[in-house]
């Protein structure tokens, strides 16, 4: 191998994408050669719609778990790339809460900005297998099969960028009867189009963003009922008429759910929003991040970086909960691949040096005690790592506008996605939707743009 460096980025979403983009920028002299793996047809992660559910064309699990009608859930003000505004892309004002294919676009816009064509960079339809750090010559061997051909490969790289997402293999919980159940189950990764729910009565397991957008998008096209069920607490939001929450739900008899508190309830169809877990089959053991959705997780310096194996050059990328998502991830990708670069004044640390700096971030996390102090915690988080590469995605104002939506949220969740939001680079302040989102059916960047006053 020669001395340039390899680094292997793995899944094309907005991670792999973020970190592919800062390479292909990078100057000649410094950057190395890179390799992007991404097992679907194209790139955008969970943004590509579709209508496959289990597993997809080559028996790979399917990735993707966003449904029609998906709209964002938090201000595009709170994702806007600095160097890449919503002015810069769409040329006049949109509303905040954009549909998600406006999202997606505004993504690929950022993609295809620049002189460089990534798609140069990436390997489709090839999924990664296998992932092994060699002590004796410091590099990985990594193994990938091209599923179009059903050919399988070997490579050696210098660094391995994993980019795989955390919100792709489901956690479904088990619940005494629910084989007896004769309606519809299904895990929220499954679930496309509210309307199959129409005239149902629904019941909704899950007490976060799943859970409660679920909820509302099946009533806002004609289920005729929801109770959203809880574990630890509940949402607590002031609901539309036909929403409601309990405590857990214990067992099912037929079509009965019975709950904690002593309830019962006649449903036509089971929603499981349990969310996620964390899942990397394809690294070696001592490779594997070991946890489940949390704000900063265990032994990663600059919550990027292992520190437990493979010899300082394994990285993750957006493995946090997400509150900042895009503008996360391009903070993570600038750090990951100038560290990768070497041109990141005073890195690298000592290793005691860099767990002593995680173990501080695992233990201010530790003191969170919920969503406001989350959002800080993450703006706090991205000024630290954005100072470190003089990147300036203004995370302390816009963490200002997640703690208003937060407010909004609770003063209303029907119409939290009405609000308009004041960009922190452009000063656009977003137009408001003529029709509200409870109102609005066509998710169309069209229809969208057209409903806006
Ligand atoms: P992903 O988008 O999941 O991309 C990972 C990529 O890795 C995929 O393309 C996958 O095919 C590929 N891959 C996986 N394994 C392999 C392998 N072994 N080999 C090769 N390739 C592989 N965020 C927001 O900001 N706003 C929203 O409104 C929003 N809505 C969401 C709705 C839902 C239902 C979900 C589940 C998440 C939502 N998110 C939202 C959060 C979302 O996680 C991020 O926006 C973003 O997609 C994360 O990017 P990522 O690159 O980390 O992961
Ligand atoms: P999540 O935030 O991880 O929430 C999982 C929920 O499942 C929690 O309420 C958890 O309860 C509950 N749960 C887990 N195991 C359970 C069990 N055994 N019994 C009962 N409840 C159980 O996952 P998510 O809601 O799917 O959200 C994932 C991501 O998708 C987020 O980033 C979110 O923003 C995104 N999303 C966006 C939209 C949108 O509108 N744009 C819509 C949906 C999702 P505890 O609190 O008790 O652990």
């Amino acid at each position: 191998m020669s001395d340039r460096k390899r680094v292997c980025i793995i899944g094309a979403g907005p991670c792999g994408m973020a970190a592919l983009r800062n390479f292909s920028q990078s100057a000649l002299d410094v950057r190395p050669e890179v390799v992007c793996y991404e097992k679907q047809n194209t790139w955008g992660g969970l943004w590509n719609f579709t209508w496959l559910t289990g597993t997809d064309e080559y028996g790979e699990p399917c990735h993707g778990g966003q449904y029609k009608h998906l709209w964002s859930n938090g201000p595009k003000e709170c994702l806007e790339f600095p160097d890449y505004t919503f002015d810069d892309h769409f040329r006049c004002p949109i509303p905040s809460f954009p549909p998600r294919a406006v999202l997606r676009e505004y993504l690929e816009g950022r993609w295809t900005n620049g002189d460089d064509d990534l798609r140069k960079y990436i390997k489709f339809n090839t999924v990664v297998r296998n992932v092994v750090y060699n002590d004796a010559s410091q590099n990985f061997t990594v193994v990938s099969t091209d599923l179009k051909a059903g050919v399988s490969s070997t490579e050696v790289f210098s660094h391995v960028i994993v980019a795989v997402g955390i919100f792709n293999v489901p956690n479904k919980p088990h619940f005494d009867g629910i084989d007896t159940f004769e309606g519809r189950i299904m895990h929220s990764h499954d679930f496309r189009d509210a309307k199959e729910f129409k005239g149902q009565r629904v019941l909704v397991v899950g007490a976060s963003y799943s859970a409660e957008d679920l909820a509302m998008q099946c009533l806002k096209f004609g289920a005729k009922s929801a109770i959203c069920t809880w574990r630890t607490k509940p949402m607590g939001f002031k609901w539309p008429k036909g929403i409601e929450e309990r405590p857990l739900l214990l067992r099912l008899d037929s079509n009965t759910a019975y709950f904690k508190d002593g309830s019962s309830a006649k449903v036509d169809a089971i929603l499981l929003c349990t969310g996620y877990r964390y899942a990397f089959p394809f690294l070696e053991d001592r490779l594997r991040l070991q946890s489940g959705l949390t704000m900063y997780p265990d032994d990663l310096y600059k919550a990027t970086l292992w520190l437990r194996s493979g010899g300082g050059r394994l990285f993750y990328m957006g493995l946090q909960d997400q509150y900042f998502s895009y503008t996360m991830f391009e903070t993570e990708a600038i750090w990951t691949c100038r560290y990768i670069m070497g041109t990141i004044p005073g890195e690298p640390k000592s290793q005691a040096e860099m767990r002593a700096d995680a173990e501080n971030w695992v233990a201010r996390r530790k003191e969170l005690k919920g969503p406001h102090d989350d959002i800080d915690f993450q703006a706090d988080f991205i000024a630290d790592l954005s100072a470190a590469v003089g990147y300036k995605p203004e995370a302390k104002k816009v963490a200002d506008m997640f703690h208003k939506w937060e407010h909004d949220k609770d003063a209303d969740i029907v119409s939290y996605r009405d609000q308009s939001f004041q960009s922190v680079f452009t000063g656009t302040v977003a137009p408001t939707l003529k029709s509200t989102w409870w109102r609005a059916f066509d998710d169309s960047k069209e229809a969208f743009v057209k409903n806006s006053e």
